[in-house]
């Protein structure tokens, strides 16, 4: 870190600092210009304590980061592009999946119908939301462990491994003993007890972008996880706050790019949540191929307008199939084998 020191500080607040600087274990190397003072505190970022609370000495004027905060996650550390397996699906280079199934478990019969459906068409994961986090309290908050009972039996039947969200950290280990791969949604995409909880499961875990997350926040959640001992980690963007009104979210195809340079991790785009607008879902899941995702996810429903969440964006089995078929050439000009 760079510790800028304002004009005219005595030599003992130089070295008030930098003795600072060593107790929090780092070299501190003082620069002196002709009018500014500079302190480069030499050491690993990733392993020492932030020195940004250097700015309560009032002779402080800035401290800047050199390093990123996120390690095991980072390419610098793993230089290839990393493969997740869930239950048997190996997601990562040279593959291109598709995770697909309802917003929500609604009924026995409607997951199992959208389960055969989107697994004939090619998707090679089945999502479905057992614990569904809802902006208002009146709203369908799914069928908790009747839910999971269901995608478990959908999985028996299909052979097809499940995703399903968790919610909280106490729900982590029920959650994870009928899932394949846990779902950490955007409005927890913070919550470090619950990251940490995922992190100590030895599941995999697929990680949604936070809403408001910078890609740096994003890729720190994820460090969050690995920190606990569990690399096995997809990302998701999924869209974020903008002051566009035509659709649901922005689904921020940049951060894809940027993330695909930043992580060995596979990155997936689920353009469902991104645009909330099922007429949307084609073109976008294409750019997210083009962009060097490693997989999508998509919101399929047996009859999107009866949903009881997500309605608007949910595609029907035969929206889906014909997706999977305009999506082929794409996956295969991308050097990617689909599924
Ligand atoms: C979901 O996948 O149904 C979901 C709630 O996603 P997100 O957390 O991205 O809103
Ligand atoms: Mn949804």
């Amino acid at each position: 870190m760079i510790i800028g020191l304002k004009p005219r500080s005595s030599e003992e607040q130089v070295q008030e600092v930098a003795h600072t600087v060593r107790k929090f274990g780092y070299e501190p190397r003082i620069i002196r210009g002709v009018e500014l003072t500079v302190i480069a505190a030499v050491g690993d970022e990733r392993r020492h304590h932030t020195l940004e609370t250097l700015t309560v000495f009032p002779q402080v004027d800035h401290v800047t980061a050199v390093q990123k905060r996120y390690k095991l996650v980072s390419r610098d550390f793993h230089k290839t592009d990393s493969t997740v397996h869930v239950g048997g699906v190996a997601v990562g280079p040279g593959h291109f999946h598709v995770i697909a199934g309802p917003c929500s478990v609604e009924s026995e019969r409607q997951t199992l119908e959208v389960a055969r459906a989107v697994q004939a068409a090619g998707a090679t994961l089945l999502r479905g939301g057992a614990f569904k986090p809802r902006t208002s309290p009146y709203d369908f908050s799914g069928l908790g462990r009747d839910g999971l009972r269901i995608l478990r039996q959908a999985r028996r039947e299909t052979g097809v491994p499940i995703v399903t969200e968790v919610m909280s950290p106490e729900d982590v280990e029920t959650v994870a003993d009928y899932a394949d791969m846990l779902q950490i949604g955007t409005r927890n995409a913070q919550n470090f007890a619950l990251l940490h909880a995922a992190g100590q499961s030895r599941k995999p875990v697929f990680l949604k972008r936070g809403m408001s997350a910078t890609v740096e926040e994003w890729l720190n959640a994820a460090e969050h996880i690995a920190a606990q001992g569990n690399s096995r980690i997809i990302l998701c963007e999924r869209g974020i706050r903008t002051f566009e009104t035509s659709t649901r979210f922005t689904l921020d195809l940049n951060a894809v790019a940027v993330a695909k340079k930043e992580t060995h991790l596979p990155v997936f785009v689920d353009p469902s949540h991104g645009v909330g607008r099922a007429d949307l879902i084609v073109p976008l899941a294409r750019a997210a191929v083009a962009v060097g995702a490693d997989g999508l996810m998509v919101e399929v429903h047996p009859d999107p307008k009866k949903a009881l969440s997500d309605g608007s964006q949910q595609v029907t089995p035969d929206r889906f199939s014909e997706l999977m078929v305009a999506l082929r050439p794409f996956v295969e000009l991308m050097g990617r084998e689909m599924g």
